[in-house]
């Protein structure tokens, strides 16, 4: 879908549709009328008063309705997606998206060419104008998301509305551009995220990854290096090795900089992503029932190569820096096992308990190859534990942070992307039940309190005055459908960007 803005008096706009948003009210005012909706109906669409779809509209949340003006009407708009937004006291910008993405679905299920979308519409919602319009469109362009690659036969809807119209009066300000260019820079990072959690394990492996790196930086300009498993082990990065050590496939760790990374004293955003490809639990192998979804276990390297693809689209050069570690966990006579002890590349041991708490061994590594590169702040993103989920549920990432302040900061920023992120603790005494008695640690700990222990095991890999936040995304990384298949959500993108673009842009 193509998003274009255009300008013109309301008598003269032409789409198949215009896009409408609506309160929920009482009985008797419903529904409920607010300033840019009044504006708009006044201006575009006067005819919309008397349609019973328009006076009958509920408007619950998400809900969307459709209005055809009397065939005596000549000219103008004809038809009209109504969106409901559910009652005006408790809308907020997770109601808005909801309520756009099922106007666009609509649109599309209408088959519509031209959907338009006034910017008055957006006066009097629950965010200012230039963010409202950024999360409408965001929405939008995610409603229409599919994954039909491996599909011989595609859904005949895709691809429609081709065009986003929005309509205004006068020549829209910066910040409406801006808000129109950052909506879609993290629609393609979203995208590229979904695409590459959704592609089946035998697709998306590590080598897999690394491609999609490559083009990246082939395409904006990006450094990048890719160290394969024997590079991996050669530098000393013990910990990620012994996973990919029992797998027939490839492993690399993936290394990404923006040029502003590159300059010297960049002082980066270092961003540590969990790539693995496909949790098996290794030699603790899993049951069956515990493997579906695990091609999404790297969902946090997706997610940091989704950053990567935003801040190419975006067009600003800010200094990020990914690493990248991707392999998948398998059992074989090459695996590593319980009671192992590897060298981690920090020098600190680990006695492996479970070959299935394996995603903080590619983590640890990969802290501490970040931190050679002076960050200004480190966040790592990774599916890590079932006990998140038991803890958060399925939609919402905890935060770890070395300090409060900054969890509750990524908490807001979060919040404003439409992700929620609930922060947690990270006191010592999490760590006694990862004592070892024969290495400086042991890499799974008890089942209580699960998340945190993980975390805390992290912890070990932040040296002392470094900025870091934990993102444990196990969880809302994908849908989780009773009965049906999981699928990506491209979590975690945009609030990396919404970091990064708050760290080095204001
Ligand atoms: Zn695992």
């Amino acid at each position: 879908m193509n998003v274009v803005c255009e300008i013109a008096p309301a008598e003269k706009w032409q789409a198949d549709v215009l896009v409408l948003f609506v309160y929920s009210g009482e009985e008797e005012t419903r529904p409920e009328p607010y300033a840019g909706l009044e504006k708009v109906m006044a201006e575009a669409v006067p005819w919309l008063a008397g349609s019973p779809a328009f006076a009958d509209f509920e408007a619950a949340k998400a809900s969307t309705s459709v209005a055809y003006a009397p065939e005596a009407i000549d000219g103008g708009i004809k038809r009209v997606v109504l969106a409901g937004l559910g009652p005006q006291a408790k809308c907020d910008g997770y109601c808005l998206r909801e309520a756009a993405s099922a106007a666009l679905a609509k649109c599309r299920s209408l088959k519509c060419v031209r959907a338009a979308l006034p910017l008055d519409v957006l006066d009097g919602l629950p965010l200012e104008q230039g963010k409202a319009l950024e999360e409408v469109v965001f929405a939008g362009l995610q409603s229409g998301y599919t994954y039909e690659e491996l599909k011989s036969e595609k859904d005949k809807k895709v691809g429609f509305p081709e065009e986003l119209v929005v309509l205004g009066k006068a020549d829209p300000d910066q910040a409406i551009h801006t808000a129109l260019k950052q909506a879609q820079a993290a629609h393609a990072g979203v995208a590229l995220c979904k695409d590459l959690v959704n592609a089946p394990p035998n697709v998306a492996d590590a080598d897999y990854m690394a491609e999609a790196a490559k083009d990246m930086a082939d395409q904006y300009g990006f450094a990048i290096e890719v160290m394969d498993k024997d590079q991996v082990k050669e530098m000393g990065m013990g910990a990620f090795y012994a996973v990919a050590q029992g797998s027939d496939g490839p492993a690399n760790l993936i290394v990404l900089k923006t040029k502003a990374a590159i300059q010297d004293n960049a002082k980066p955003l270092a961003v540590v992503g969990k790539g693995v490809t496909f949790d098996t639990g290794g030699i603790s192998l899993k049951p069956a029932s515990a493997m579906s979804s695990m091609k999404a276990d790297m969902a946090g390297a997706a997610a940091v190569l989704g950053l990567f693809k935003a801040l190419g689209e975006l067009g600003v050069d800010i200094p990020v820096l990914g690493v990248v570690p991707c392999t998948d966990n398998m059992p074989s006579g090459k695996a590593f096992r319980p009671e192992d002890v590897v060298t981690t590349l920090s020098g600190k041991t680990v006695e492996i308990t479970n070959t299935d708490a394996e995603g903080r061994l590619l983590l640890c590594d990969g802290l501490t190859y970040a931190q050679r590169f002076d960050p200004s702040l480190v966040v790592d993103l990774a599916t890590l534990t079932g006990a998140c989920v038991i803890a958060l549920g399925n939609h919402v990432a905890a935060a770890f942070g070395t300090s409060e302040e900054l969890a509750a900061e990524l908490r807001e920023l979060g919040d404003q992307q439409g992700e929620r992120y609930w922060p947690m603790p990270l006191w010592d005494m999490f760590f006694e039940g990862l004592k070892s008695p024969v290495a400086d640690m042991q890499n799974s700990g008890p089942r209580e309190g699960g998340a945190i222990v993980a975390a805390m095991f992290l912890k070990q890999f932040v040296e002392d005055g470094v900025d870091w936040l934990h993102l444990d995304i196990a969880g809302p990384e994908v849908t989780n459908k009773k009965g049906g298949a999981s699928m990506a959500t491209g979590f975690g993108v945009r609030t990396l960007l919404a970091l990064a673009r708050e760290k080095y842009m204001q």
